[in-house]
């Protein structure tokens, strides 16, 4: 079939050793449950095309676009600290890169197309409601403007996995600016051939920053471009609270997309300690602890790349380190940088009044369990003289309003506010709804949320429910992937 779109191979042809080429599993009775029109036509596809029996068929990998060569690809990583010298695409496919319409590559992937040579104890399936939770929180992240893969499609593959209990059967389409790892490096470098980790440095530069081939050393800028993407990306987070909950280093891109929505949850009440995932039982992912998260991984990615960044150890560890310690401050700016937007204030406002103002309000929202969301909406409506909303949130009122006071008199903007603080994030009230439904056969309510999600920052009649915390009888979320 060909669907108009052709597909190349740029992974598979300059690390082939990092390629098994592999076939889903046929499913005869794969069904399209949902199509993402928009991105199906920015990446060339006729979407009428898609949903027919033959589109349906290249979206699960039954049949192959022209030049498709699905592989499995190989990675390492760091799970909860520990080393896998080989993790992979256990129950995954890359079909290909496709030119997108600005003429961007972009994978085209499949994840729960069976099991390949990676899958070790798995069973190399995917259940709908998960595959379902992946296509609607990284379609809200991209609509919050927050770095992400994307979704594409998802398909019931019309056999039963089997997890507690008997489940309808999925398949992700997953689409991103590469799935290149931080894992694929650990894995380049475990093989100890100088020549395949250049050739993947070489890939990846090609692939995302081409600009930096011409650099003094070229390595190193790579490095540095997915740091500051890294920084960049976890301050976005942070931001809206969101948890990614599985930071491991094979789930940290090299793009800077955010990648792999397993366990992850957005904070209602603020809490540094927020946890959501069921085996973090330790809170090493906890929503604070992402920042420094990020800088142990981007440790393990400078650590593979020491060979290529200078000949010389010392010489190379001295640049690893000083490449490392820029990320603090990066983060720091972006976040500040951010923060301030919440709050309607430009950079220009004075930064010890700003700093201590950021520090009492994180200390005011933890002590009440203020509902992050909520708290930064409503204070759009508090820049423009209603502070009743914001109030409402909190049980110590002497202590908001003088904050409050403090604040207004940095002379807030609140037309930008509305911009950047969102009324609808995917609660996780809402996306257990919406996934239990779906799972049950009515997918209603999850079309309902991904409508609500899809435009987060426009205030809409008729979607109060979505812009609500969970009600006390939801309890505490727990996410298992
Ligand atoms: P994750 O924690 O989702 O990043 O996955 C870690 C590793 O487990 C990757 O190598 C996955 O391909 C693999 N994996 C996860 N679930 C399955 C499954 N059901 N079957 C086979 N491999 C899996
Ligand atoms: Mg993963
Ligand atoms: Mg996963």
């Amino acid at each position: 079939v060909t669907g108009s779109v052709t597909f190349a191979n740029g992974f598979a042809r300059d690390v082939p050793e990092m390629a098994v080429p592999w076939r889903a599993e046929p499913f005869p009775d794969a069904r399209l449950v949902v199509l993402n029109e928009p991105l199906a036509r920015e990446l060339g596809f006729d979407p009428a095309f898609l949903r027919t029996p033959e589109g349906v068929k290249l979206l699960c990998g039954a049949a192959l676009g022209d030049g498709a060569v699905p592989v499995a690809q190989a990675y390492a990583g760091h799970q909860f600290g520990g080393y896998s010298p080989r993790l992979g695409d256990g129950r995954a496919l890359l079909l290909g890169d496709v030119a997108d319409a600005h003429g961007d590559r972009r994978d085209i992937h499949l994840k729960g197309s069976g099991p390949t040579p990676f899958a070790r104890a798995g069973d190399g399936f995917a259940a709908l409601g998960p595959m379902l939770r992946e296509y609607l929180i990284s379609e809200a992240m991209h609509a919050l403007g927050i770095p992400s893969t994307r979704s594409l499609a998802v398909i019931a593959t019309g056999a039963t996995v089997y997890r507690e209990t008997a489940l309808p059967g999925a398949m992700l389409v997953r689409v991103a600016s590469s799935h290149l790892r931080v894992g694929s490096f650990q894995y380049a470098a475990a093989t100890r051939d100088p020549d395949l980790l250049v050739r993947l440095v070489r890939h990846a530069i090609d692939r995302h920053h081409p600009e930096l081939a011409e650099a003094d050393n070229p390595p190193l800028a790579l490095f540095e471009a997915v740091r500051d993407a890294q920084a960049a990306l976890v301050a976005q987070w942070m931001l809206v609270g969101f948890v990614h909950g599985v930071m491991n280093t094979d789930n940290m891109t090299i793009s800077g997309e955010t990648i792999d929505y397993g366990p992850c949850a957005f904070m209602e009440a603020f809490d540094p300690g927020a946890v959501y995932s069921s085996i973090d039982v330790d809170g090493r992912y906890a929503y604070g602890n992402q920042p420094s998260i990020a800088a142990w991984s981007l440790a393990r990615l400078a650590e593979t790349l020491l060979p290529v960044f200078d000949e010389d150890r010392s010489q190379a560890l001295a640049l690893a380190q000083q490449a490392l310690d820029a990320f603090g401050p990066r983060y720091s700016a972006a976040w500040t940088a951010g923060f301030l937007a919440k709050l309607g204030l430009g950079a220009g406002a004075d930064e010890d009044l700003t700093t201590s103002l950021i520090g009492d309000l994180l200390s005011l929202l933890r002590a009440d369990h203020v509902d992050h969301t909520s708290f930064f909406r409503a204070l759009g409506e508090a820049a423009r003289g209603r502070p009743e909303p914001v109030r409402r949130l909190f049980l110590d009122l002497g202590a908001i309003d003088a904050w409050i006071e403090r604040w207004r008199g940095l002379g807030p903007d609140a037309s930008a506010m509305d911009a950047v603080n969102p009324v609808y994030i995917p609660r996780n009230h809402l996306v257990e709804e919406a996934l239990t439904a779906a799972t049950d056969g009515d997918l209603g309510p999850f079309e309902r949320l991904l409508d609500a999600v899809s435009t987060p920052y426009v205030e809409r009649a008729g979607f109060e429910r979505y812009a609500e915390p969970a009600p006390q009888d939801f309890g505490a979320y727990r996410t298992f992937c």
